[in-house]
Protein backbone atom coordinates (compact mmCIF):
# COMPACT_ATOMS: atom_id res chain seq x y z
CA UNK A 1 0.00 0.00 0.00
CA UNK A 2 1.29 3.26 -0.65
CA UNK A 3 1.59 6.14 1.71
CA UNK A 4 -0.91 8.27 1.40
CA UNK A 5 -0.53 12.35 2.34
CA UNK A 6 -3.83 14.26 2.60
CA UNK A 7 -3.51 17.57 1.06
CA UNK A 8 -5.20 20.67 2.70
CA UNK A 9 -4.85 23.44 0.02
CA UNK A 10 -7.72 25.70 -1.22
CA UNK A 11 -5.36 27.33 -4.24
CA UNK A 12 -6.82 24.86 -7.39
CA UNK A 13 -3.17 25.39 -8.89
CA UNK A 14 -1.19 24.67 -5.95
CA UNK A 15 -3.22 21.42 -4.69
CA UNK A 16 -3.12 19.71 -8.65
CA UNK A 17 0.65 20.89 -8.84
CA UNK A 18 0.59 18.99 -4.75
CA UNK A 19 -1.13 16.32 -5.95
CA UNK A 20 0.52 15.91 -9.37
CA UNK A 21 3.73 15.83 -7.65
CA UNK A 22 3.50 13.63 -5.13
CA UNK A 23 1.40 10.85 -7.27
CA UNK A 24 3.94 10.57 -9.92
CA UNK A 25 6.62 9.77 -6.86
CA UNK A 26 4.44 6.46 -5.84
CA UNK A 27 2.05 8.66 -3.05
CA UNK A 28 -1.76 7.88 -2.77
CA UNK A 29 -3.06 11.83 -1.95
CA UNK A 30 -6.52 12.75 -0.56
CA UNK A 31 -7.92 16.29 -1.19
CA UNK A 32 -9.16 18.97 0.82
CA UNK A 33 -10.31 22.96 -0.09
CA UNK A 34 -11.29 23.51 3.27
CA UNK A 35 -10.72 23.13 6.89
CA UNK A 36 -14.24 21.97 7.70
CA UNK A 37 -14.22 18.13 7.33
CA UNK A 38 -10.61 17.60 7.66
CA UNK A 39 -10.88 16.45 10.96
CA UNK A 40 -13.42 14.11 9.96
CA UNK A 41 -11.46 12.89 7.47
CA UNK A 42 -8.78 12.34 8.99
CA UNK A 43 -10.31 10.20 11.69
CA UNK A 44 -11.86 8.55 9.18
CA UNK A 45 -8.81 7.89 6.23
CA UNK A 46 -5.98 7.71 8.69
CA UNK A 47 -2.93 9.36 5.95
CA UNK A 48 0.56 8.84 6.74
CA UNK A 49 0.73 12.36 6.54
CA UNK A 50 -1.07 15.53 6.15
CA UNK A 51 -0.04 19.01 4.30
CA UNK A 52 -1.71 21.97 5.81
CA UNK A 53 -2.06 25.54 4.30
CA UNK A 54 -2.35 27.76 7.27
CA UNK A 55 -4.23 29.76 4.96
CA UNK A 56 -7.89 28.27 4.56
CA UNK A 57 -11.01 30.22 3.44
CA UNK A 58 -12.95 29.16 6.15
CA UNK A 59 -10.22 28.25 8.90
CA UNK A 60 -7.17 28.55 9.76
CA UNK A 61 -4.54 25.46 9.25
CA UNK A 62 -3.66 26.11 12.39
CA UNK A 63 -6.81 25.63 14.56
CA UNK A 64 -7.24 22.57 12.38
CA UNK A 65 -4.12 20.96 13.25
CA UNK A 66 -4.79 21.70 17.47
CA UNK A 67 -7.90 19.80 16.95
CA UNK A 68 -5.74 17.27 15.17
CA UNK A 69 -3.19 17.27 17.51
CA UNK A 70 -6.07 17.23 20.69
CA UNK A 71 -7.41 14.48 19.29
CA UNK A 72 -5.18 11.21 21.00
CA UNK A 73 -6.88 8.58 18.22
CA UNK A 74 -4.95 11.30 15.21
CA UNK A 75 -2.54 13.28 17.15
CA UNK A 76 0.37 11.34 15.93
CA UNK A 77 0.47 12.06 11.99
CA UNK A 78 2.65 14.22 11.15
CA UNK A 79 0.98 17.76 9.74
CA UNK A 80 3.22 19.72 7.62
CA UNK A 81 2.21 23.94 7.68
CA UNK A 82 2.22 25.06 4.08
CA UNK A 83 2.78 28.75 4.50
CA UNK A 84 3.34 31.96 2.65
CA UNK A 85 4.35 33.07 6.04
CA UNK A 86 8.15 33.65 6.19
CA UNK A 87 8.63 36.40 9.13
CA UNK A 88 10.79 35.85 12.07
CA UNK A 89 8.64 33.84 14.29
CA UNK A 90 5.94 32.30 12.52
CA UNK A 91 8.18 28.91 12.70
CA UNK A 92 7.85 29.09 16.20
CA UNK A 93 4.24 29.91 15.96
CA UNK A 94 3.43 27.41 13.30
CA UNK A 95 5.41 24.62 16.09
CA UNK A 96 3.70 25.79 18.98
CA UNK A 97 0.57 25.21 17.05
CA UNK A 98 1.61 21.39 16.61
CA UNK A 99 2.38 21.06 13.30
CA UNK A 100 6.00 19.15 12.87
CA UNK A 101 7.55 20.94 10.17
CA UNK A 102 6.69 23.39 7.73
CA UNK A 103 7.20 24.64 3.85
CA UNK A 104 7.52 28.44 2.78
CA UNK A 105 5.21 28.73 -0.58
CA UNK A 106 6.58 29.02 -3.30
CA UNK A 107 7.43 25.53 -2.88
CA UNK A 108 9.64 23.82 -4.73
CA UNK A 109 9.03 20.07 -6.15
CA UNK A 110 12.04 19.26 -4.31
CA UNK A 111 11.63 20.74 -1.19
CA UNK A 112 7.72 19.13 -1.36
CA UNK A 113 9.64 15.58 -1.75
CA UNK A 114 12.33 16.00 0.47
CA UNK A 115 9.66 16.97 3.42
CA UNK A 116 7.42 13.84 2.20
CA UNK A 117 10.24 11.59 2.22
CA UNK A 118 11.49 12.95 5.79
CA UNK A 119 8.30 12.33 7.29
CA UNK A 120 6.46 9.03 5.53
CA UNK A 121 9.81 7.75 4.22
CA UNK A 122 10.16 6.74 -0.48
CA UNK A 123 7.32 6.84 -2.67
CA UNK A 124 6.22 3.87 -4.23
CA UNK A 125 7.37 2.82 -7.50
CA UNK A 126 5.76 4.07 -10.10
CA UNK A 127 2.45 1.64 -11.58
CA UNK A 128 4.01 -0.03 -14.60
CA UNK A 129 3.58 2.11 -18.26
CA UNK A 130 4.01 4.95 -16.71
CA UNK A 131 6.38 7.50 -17.91
MN1 LIG B 1 -4.69 29.18 1.16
Amino acid sequence: MPKTVLIVEDNELNLRLFSEILSLNGYATIEAREGAGVVDTVRARRPDLVLMDMQLPDASGLEITRLLKADPEVAAIPVVAITALAMKGDEERIRAGGCEGYISKPIGVQRLLDVVKQFVGEGDAPPAGAT
